[in-house]
């Protein structure tokens, strides 16, 4: 059966998608840590990030920096973490999350509640 993420890549599943090429696909985080937090992944269905050919993966990780280098200006963060769990969803992910010091990464943390509207807003800002 395809990922929760394959399904939002075919257009199955709706998404805020703030990126895409033929082998990426870049997507607001539905569970934010922050505004402007972004999920990038392989159209590829790999459960782990790791079990990417190296090619792949080089080219994954250039394909977030360009996101990245987004989320940096629109939210005026010190730094975008780039973060790797992948203990939810079963697909290959890199989260790439707004941060001003250590705790804004702490996914135990209570998430945003964000209306439609200010995803829409995010995913627009971040795809210019
Ligand atoms: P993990 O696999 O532990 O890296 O977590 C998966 C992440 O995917 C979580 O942060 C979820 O909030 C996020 N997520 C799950 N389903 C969706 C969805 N339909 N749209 C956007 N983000 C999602």
């Amino acid at each position: 059966m395809a990922t929760i993420f394959s399904r939002i890549i075919a257009g199955e599943i709706p998404s805020y998608r703030v990126a895409e090429n033929e082998k990426f696909y870049a997507f607001l985080d539905i569970n934010p840590l922050a505004k402007g937090h972004t999920l990038v992944v392989p159209k590829q269905e790999v459960d782990y990030l790791y079990d990417l050919d190296d090619d792949t993966l080089k080219e994954m990780i250039v394909f977030a920096k360009s996101i990245a280098t987004k989320i940096k200006s629109f939210s005026g963060c010190k730094r975008v973490a780039t973060v790797v769990l992948g203990l939810e969803v079963p697909h290959a992910h890199i989260h790439l999350i707004p941060m001003n010091s250590e705790k804004d990464v702490d996914f135990s943390r209570e998430k945003l509640s964000l209306t439609p509207e200010e995803f829409s807003e995010i995913a627009t800002a971040l795809q210019k």
